[in-house]
């Protein structure tokens, strides 16, 4: 069975850290906090003491080690690559080792290892949504009637849909004989909140005779069970992935939320061999539409004469593994999109999953600078490839009293398209 690195796997990649503080000026939660403490090499310090027994694991070191947003953020500018993330990951599972989940952690355990039980959640969600929520004004989302547990009263939510995406479509959709097959991983935040998106993403490969799979029982990547230390959950949900989505042969598994593709593409990679038949054919979705030559098709469409200013928000599950250059080739390429640059378009938007649940006050903090770069940037869209970051990034908005959206690229892509 596919197992995540023990603590004690890590103590390599613990000593290259030089101490030399250069991921200071990179950790988000460091930038709003300004504590030793909260940067790469005091949470890598405090993850040496847990490991050789050295501390006890008192309600300060486990305050220090759930500050960090496991972004990777740190690593992708550290000179010796330290892996921060998936030390801190790997000594939150050591934690909840020894002292259990936290009551949070084990209510994501609970929900995302039974899918059924999700969905029955998420249904219940949608069909209450308009007595549990309110509609903000301009369309621009939802905030709690009543206070809720982990759910601050300021914070604004995108609806729950009553039909999930994979109910909605079939399993198979067959496109040209001679065209690719994949197998499309929907993850939750498509298959229950933006469930356009995945409309958006089938319209694009009709509109290239792309053969797509949805695997009805594929299940949560887990990313929000690793942010908790819940390794029993990620390794199971890693099983049931590996089956639903390696059943049938396909040229690629397309994701298209940035934190599936980490989890999916990263983060099982590192869970041994068992899941190589998954994690290597793991392909955000702007990379595999590059490689289709989706860009020199949209140029062949008429330019609008009225075109919007879109930026774009790189999300760092897909920044940090190098993915940057495809989501803005097909942006630029769009005919109705005038594409421009935000200042620090690189940095964390503050989501970080759980992070924001435990930490909403350095989450806004950090969302509020990305408000103020998208603002900065003259754009009336904030175009992204992270369903989480859309959410994130309408709360910093709305925080911010902004009038710009949030929009996933593919949903820009289908503007363009021709009817059908
Ligand atoms: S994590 Fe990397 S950048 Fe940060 S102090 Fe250690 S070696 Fe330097
Ligand atoms: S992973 Fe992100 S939040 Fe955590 S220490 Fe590194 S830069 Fe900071």
């Amino acid at each position: 069975m596919a197992k995540l690195k023990q603590l004690e796997e890590f103590r390599e990649e613990i000593d290259h850290c030089v101490k030399c503080g250069a991921c200071r000026a990179h950790c988000p939660v460091f930038g709003a906090e300004k504590q030793e403490g909260r940067v790469a090499r005091g949470k890598i310090a405090l993850s040496q003491a847990v490991l050789d027994g050295e501390i006890k694991l008192e309600e300060k070191v486990l305050e220090d080690l759930s500050q960090c947003l496991l972004c990777g953020s740190c690593c992708a500018q550290c000179p010796n690559k330290v892996p921060t993330e998936e030390i801190v990951a790997a000594a939150r599972r050591r934690i909840a080792e020894e002292r259990g989940l936290s009551s949070f952690g084990k209510g994501v355990a609970a929900i995302l290892g039974r899918p059924k039980l999700m969905n029955l959640l998420a249904k219940a969600g949608g069909t209450f949504s308009s007595l549990l929520l309110q509609k903000l004004p301009e369309n621009s989302g939802l905030r709690l009637r009543f206070p809720a547990p982990y759910l601050d009263a300021d914070r604004t939510l995108p609806p729950i849909t009553g039909k999930p995406f994979r109910e909605r479509v079939p399993e198979t959709i067959p496109g040209n004989s001679a065209a690719p097959t994949i197998a499309f991983f929907t993850g939750c935040g498509i298959n229950y909140m933006y469930p356009a998106v995945g409309e958006a993403l089938l319209r694009v490969m009709r509109f290239l005779g792309v053969n797509v799979i949805i695997p009805k029982d594929q299940a949560c990547c887990g990313l929000p069970a690793v942010s908790a230390g819940a390794a029993g959950t990620v390794e199971q949900l890693a099983e049931q992935n590996l089956a639903a989505l390696t059943r049938r042969p396909v040229d690629a598994i397309v994701t298209a939320c940035a934190s599936c593709n980490a989890g999916l593409g990263k983060v099982y990679a590192e869970m041994g061999e068992d899941m190589e038949p998954l994690s290597s054919q793991v392909k955000d979705v702007f990379v595999f539409l590059v490689e289709q030559g989706l860009p020199e098709k949209l140029a062949q469409l008429p330019r609008a004469e009225q075109r919007r200013r879109v930026t774009y928000h790189d999300p760092c599950h897909l920044r940090t593994r190098g993915i940057t250059k495809e989501p803005r080739q097909i942006l630029a390429a769009l005919p109705q999109v005038e594409f421009v640059e935000m200042p620090e378009a690189g940095t964390c938007c503050g989501l970080g999953g759980t992070y924001s649940v435990y930490h909403y006050e350095n989450s806004k903090k950090i969302g509020a600078k990305k408000a103020a770069n998208i603002d900065a940037s003259g754009a009336e869209l904030v175009a992204t490839d992270c369903p989480g970051c859309i959410m994130q990034l309408q709360d910093s908005i709305n925080h911010a009293g902004g009038t710009q959206k949030p929009v996933h690229i593919l949903e820009l892509l289908l503007e363009a398209l021709p009817e059908e």
